[in-house]
């Protein structure tokens, strides 16, 4: 199995629009009118009013961190960084007579929502049920693809699948295969990876088409024909550019992290391309290396005065050693 990817090269993620957002105690996200603030750390944010440059790796980073649980902490995502999902669930690659009981209860929830005259498609508010069950496609493709770059085999990915998303499976005609070892573990999550992705990203990556977008100098408004897809459609894009880049995933050194990333975030904030290191890079960020490189120091202390009480024939060590030290 070869993945072809078209366009070939990485695609600019455009920035996604990010409204007020106010919780309600049934755990819907009610969305206000655009409010646009310049982020401290987003410094390269764009003039348009209401639009937000989505920090890179988010998909591998506050993605994963994000409790789905915690519909506050949704929330909060949610205004930082925008909304995940569309009206129609459109964006997932699900046949509405093929829906799960899960995304079918969810639907109902947000239909009962609805003001007088407002429709799917242009309502104004979320859930954060809605939100999770994005954020689950989300993880399951990146662990799906990570499992694929590091040559594990399909069953952990199996083992970890959350979303309403069937989970991969080997195939009738191929388990016989598989269990005859004409097939192995390895090429059976290849076919994986290939029944997997050109189906979700026709979904998902739909509002990136070939386009052209009118934009007046002098409004600072959105242009004309820019690309309306929110923050579910922009994660998928930073994977399936990582995806056609063959970029190598590593895992943070930092013993209390270990997640996986691509490049460094600096906290100088985003680096330009030509400065991204990606030889020797062991963190997925400066704090991470700060905190191991003083881990690593106290250990490397803690030893030494041990060493030192051993050669002395002492069974413990002094106070007087870590003193010393
Ligand atoms: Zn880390």
């Amino acid at each position: 199995m070869v993945l072809m990817h078209w366009p070939p090269a990485p695609i600019l993620v455009p920035p996604v629009r990010v409204d007020e957002v106010d919780l309600t105690d049934e755990g819907f996200l009610e969305f206000s009118s655009t409010a646009y603030r310049r982020a401290e750390s987003l410094d390269d944010a764009p003039e348009w009013v209401g639009l937000r440059t989505v920090p890179e790796e988010l998909y591998l980073r506050e993605l994963v961190d994000l409790d789905l649980e915690d519909s506050r902490a949704i929330a909060e995502f949610t205004l930082r960084y925008g909304r995940l999902g569309v009206y129609d669930w459109a964006d997932l690659p699900v046949e509405r007579r093929r829906w799960p009981a899960e995304l079918r209860a969810v639907d109902a929830l947000l239909k009962r929502h609805l003001r007088p005259g407002e429709t799917l498609v242009d309502r104004r508010f979320s859930h954060v049920e809605e939100v999770a069950v994005h954020a689950r496609v989300v993880r399951d493709a990146t662990r799906l693809w990570t499992a694929y770059r590091e040559g594990r085999d399909l069953s952990g990915v199996v083992a970890d699948w959350e979303s309403i998303l069937a989970p991969p499976t080997v195939a009738d005609d191929l388990r016989h295969e598989v269990q005859r070892h004409k097939v192995s573990p390895e090429e059976s999550l290849a076919r994986a990876v290939g029944d997997f992705f050109p189906l979700l990203f026709d979904a998902a990556l739909r509002p990136y088409h070939v386009r052209v977008e009118a934009r007046s100098q002098a409004a600072q408004a959105i242009p004309f024909g820019f690309p309306q897809g929110n923050l579910f459609s922009a994660l998928c894009l930073q994977l399936r550019n990582h995806m056609a880049e063959n970029a190598k995933y590593r895992r943070c050194r930092n013993t209390t992290c270990g997640r996986l990333f691509v490049n460094k975030r600096s906290s100088r904030g985003a680096q330009p391309a030509a400065f991204k290191r990606r030889k020797g890079v062991e963190f997925c960020s400066d704090a991470c290396m700060w905190a191991q490189n003083k881990r690593d120091r106290r250990n490397e202390l803690k030893r030494s005065a041990q060493d030192r009480s051993g050669r002395n024939g002492s069974p413990s060590k002094g106070e007087g050693d870590d003193q010393e030290a």
